[in-house]
C-alpha cells in the first residue's frame, strides 16, 4: 500500500500533465428499487464508468426488504443513493438517517412528484391509512416524467461534466412516457366506465387508476406491513359480487393467497370470477433484459394483461396497435391472450 502511495505521489506530476483523460472517472450509484435501477440505466446511457447497484431484484417487495449489511456497505460507498420514498422502503428509514448523517446524498424519486402536488393520500377498505402519502405514485407515466427530469437534475449536479447527457437522454425518455401514457390511456378506456375496476391484493394502484380512469380495490391497504384480516377479504368478496367483477389481479411481488381466498368465497356463494392471465407487476419489475424488467414494459404489461384478462371474460376492448416509436418492444408472445391459463 506504501509503496503505490509513493508510486502514484511520484507519477503525480506526469498525470496533471496529460491532455485529456481516456476514460471518465468511476460513479457509483446505489439504487434500492427496481424502477430506480431502470431510470438510473436510462439517464445515464453513454456516461462511460457509471456503475449502478440494484439492491432490491425482480418479485421483491419493497414495504417488507430488510437491507442487508452488504447493501448497507454498498450505501456507504456510493457517491448518491436513489430510492422511491414516501416510505415504501418501509424499513430503511434509520439507514437513510445514518446515511443523511455521514454526509453521503440521497435522493427521493417521489420528492418532486409531491412538489409538484400530485401525491394523494392512502385509502383502504378501513381507513387505517387515510392520513399517510400513497408511495406508489410511479404507477401514473405523467409522475416518473416529472422524477425523470428532476432526477436528472440531481445528476447533473454530482457529475457536472455529463449534465447535457444527463438532461439529453431525460428529454427523449419524457417523449417515450408520453407514447406509453397515450397507448395505454386509450386502450384502457375503451372499456365501460361500468365495468373498469381493478382488484388486487394490496393497494398498489390507486395512481394506475385516477391516469387511466379505473376504480380500485384491493385487500390489503398501502404497504403490506399489515397482514389483511377475514374482515379486509369479506369486504372485498361483497365489492367483486355487488359490482359484478368477473377478474381479479394478483401481484408478482405478494404471495396470492389472499386473491385466491376471495375467489374461493365468491364462487362459494355462485358466483363466477377468474384470476387474470397474468400477474400483474406491482411493487416490483420483471427479470432484468425482460419487457418486464423495464419501466416502459412493466407498465405496458400489465395495461395489456388487464385488457386482455377482461376481453377473455367477454368484455369489449380495443387493444391499440403498437407505437413502432416506442422502446422496448413488447415480445410477440404477449399480445396472443392465451384466455385457459
Ligand atoms: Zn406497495
Amino acid at each position: 500500500m506504501k509503496y503505490v502511495a509513493v508510486l502514484l505521489a511520484t507519477m503525480m506530476p506526469f498525470m496533471l500533465l496529460a491532455p485529456v483523460r481516456a476514460t471518465e472517472e468511476a460513479l457509483h450509484i446505489v439504487a434500492t428499487t427496481t424502477q430506480a435501477s431502470d431510470l438510473l440505466r436510462i439517464l445515464s446511457d453513454g456516461r462511460d464508468g457509471i456503475m449502478i447497484t440494484s439492491l432490491m431484484g425482480p418479485g421483491v417487495d419493497p414495504h417488507l426488504y430488510q437491507p442487508t449489511e452488504s447493501d448497507i456497505a454498498a450505501m456507504n460507498r456510493a457517491a448518491m443513493v436513489v430510492y422511491s420514498g414516501l416510505h415504501l422502503e418501509g424499513q430503511f428509514d434509520t439507514v437513510f438517517a445514518a446515511l443523511g448523517e455521514q454526509g453521503i446524498q440521497t435522493y427521493a424519486m417521489g420528492e418532486p412528484v409531491k412538489e409538484a402536488g400530485f401525491i394523494v393520500g392512502g385509502f383502504d377498505l378501513s381507513d387505517r391509512y387515510s392520513n399517510v402519502d400513497d408511495p406508489h405514485f410511479w404507477f401514473d407515466p405523467r409522475n416518473w416524467e416529472i422524477t425523470a427530469l428532476d432526477l436528472a437534475e440531481a445528476l447533473a449536479e454530482l457529475d457536472p461534466q455529463n449534465a447535457q447527457a444527463y438532461r439529453d437522454n431525460a428529454a427523449s425518455y419524457t417523449a417515450q412516457l408520453q407514447a406509453l401514457f397515450a397507448w395505454a390511456n386509450e386502450g384502457l378506456r375503451s372499456i365501460d366506465e361500468a365495468r373498469r375496476f381493478l382488484v388486487t391484493s394490496h393497494d398498489a394502484f390507486q395512481y394506475f387508476g385516477a391516469a387511466f380512469g379505473w376504480k380500485m380495490q384491493a385487500i390489503q391497504g398501502l404497504s403490506t406491513e399489515d397482514e389483511a384480516g377475514v374482515g379486509d377479504i369479506q369486504a372485498t368478496v361483497d365489492f367483486v359480487i355487488e359490482n359484478e367483477i368477473p377478474v381479479l389481479f394478483v401481484e408478482s411481488s405478494i404471495p396470492p393467497d389472499t386473491i385466491d381466498a376471495v375467489i374461493e368465497a365468491v364462487g362459494a356463494q355462485g358466483e363466477s370470477v377468474r384470476v387474470g392471465i397474468r400477474e400483474l407487476f406491482g411493487d416490483a419489475m420483471g427479470e432484468p433484459g425482460s419487457f418486464g424488467g423495464t419501466y416502459i414494459g412493466m407498465l405496458a404489461q400489465n395495461a395489456l394483461t388487464i385488457m386482455q384478462s377482461y376481453q377473455c371474460m367477454g368484455v369489449d376492448v380495443d387493444i391499440l396497435e403498437w407505437d413502432a416509436e416506442l422502446l422496448p418492444k413488447p415480445p410477440d408472445d404477449l399480445w396472443n391472450a392465451d384466455c385457459d391459463e
